[in-house]
């Protein structure tokens, strides 16, 4: 069974999801999960995956399947 999901068309790993909404590749990624959520832009799926960009932080970032909208938990 794949984890990876379909966001923008493309199939994305974990540690890719995190660097879309990030911006720089995180240093580790959980499993991405589906956010009970839709995307305040398009109205689309949201996805969430947890992630490491610093050994000291832990954030969880928000991501839309059909546009290009994200957000993490330290907006
Ligand atoms: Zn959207």
């Amino acid at each position: 069974m794949s984890e990876n999901r379909v966001v923008e068309g493309r199939m994305v790993t974990p540690a890719k999801l995190a660097e879309l909404i990030e911006g720089e590749a995180p240093m580790d990624a959980e499993e991405i999960a589906d956010a009970d959520r839709e995307c305040p832009d398009c109205g689309g799926s949201v996805i969430s995956v947890g992630y490491m960009p610093s050994v000291t932080e832990f954030v969880t970032g928000y991501k839309c399947q059909d546009c290009a909208w994200s957000e993490t938990d330290r907006d």
